[in-house]
């Protein structure tokens, strides 16, 4: 597979390396663009009161290094399985036909947005899982770029394995497997950069994630708020909350907030209910 695609052998070793070597390589440049262009020289205008907390970006660090590196060694069997055709991944795409590129991101949407939201719910529910496997990323009350990736290399394997396990259930072409992982990393940058673009609240955008790492409880989605609402776990980041301080969520002037939130919401809660 992404070994394959890029001509190297499908060894343990090779693909160990391209999965933590790549990975690494392909965050610390994103999440390093993101913090320049809005932490350092945009800072004026998108993040006016951050301040660099040098500990807490070491530590940050210090966890994208542990969770890529595990993450990329709990992965390796099931890339392996993959290298070695027991997964339905397929190549050509004459195999399965257009429509189904088109339609396999759809299924593919529906089956990671799924797994992914009630894995979210269950480390947000469960005490132990809680407190071994997801607290780590949300030591990062305010995120920034590089607390995007901090996470206990098992907390990144079981959000990640949906997208890796796609292939044993239905066919996947490595060509839409391949985006999707490299699109869900830009997407894990973007929503902890604080600066959203789009406002469109069906979509998990920036603001609902940055209201997840304040409130903690709240917006569990990958993509799409859906299950947020479906389940009750949904809070609008339309309404301006009292106990979030300002700077924390970026307006720009054309987005003011609609509402003020009623009290009986409560406030932050660091632990599962
Ligand atoms: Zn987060
Ligand atoms: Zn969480």
């Amino acid at each position: 597979m992404i070994a394959q695609l890029l001509g190297l052998p499908d060894t343990p070793g090779v693909m160990f390396f391209v999965f933590a070597g790549g990975g690494m390589l392909y965050f610390f440049l994103i999440a390093s663009i993101a913090y320049y262009l809005y932490f350092k020289k945009f800072r004026a205008h998108f993040h006016p009161t951050y301040e660099l907390d040098r500990k807490e970006m070491k530590s940050a660090i210090t966890w994208v290094i542990i969770g890529i590196v595990g993450n990329g060694a709990l992965m390796l069997p099931i890339h392996m399985l993959i290298a070695k055709d027991y997964s339905k991944m397929y190549y050509d795409v004459s195999e399965h036909g257009w429509a189904w590129m088109f339609g396999q991101v759809i299924v593919l949407l529906v089956f990671t947005e799924t797994l992914i939201y009630w894995t979210h719910y269950a480390f947000h529910r469960v005490p132990w899982l809680w407190k071994y496997v997801h607290e780590r990323h949300h030591k990062y009350v305010v995120p920034t770029p590089y607390s995007s990736l901090s996470f206990n290399p098992m907390d990144s394997f079981l959000q990640a394995v949906p997208h890796h396990i796609a292939a044993f259930f239905f066919p996947l072409h490595a060509g839409v497997y391949l985006t999707s992982v490299l699109f869900v990393t830009l997407w894990a940058v973007c929503i902890h950069d604080r600066v959203s673009f789009f406002r469109w609240p069906w979509l998990n955008y920036t603001d609902h994630h940055t209201l997840h790492h304040w409130y903690s409880d709240f917006n569990l989605g990958q993509y799409f708020t859906f299950w947020d609402r479906l389940v009750g776990t949904y809070r609008s980041p339309k309404i301006d909350y009292e106990d979030v301080p300002d700077g924390i969520i970026y307006r720009p002037k054309s987005v003011a907030p609609t509402s003020t939130a009623p009290t009986a919401l409560g406030g932050r809660s660091a632990n599962p209910a």
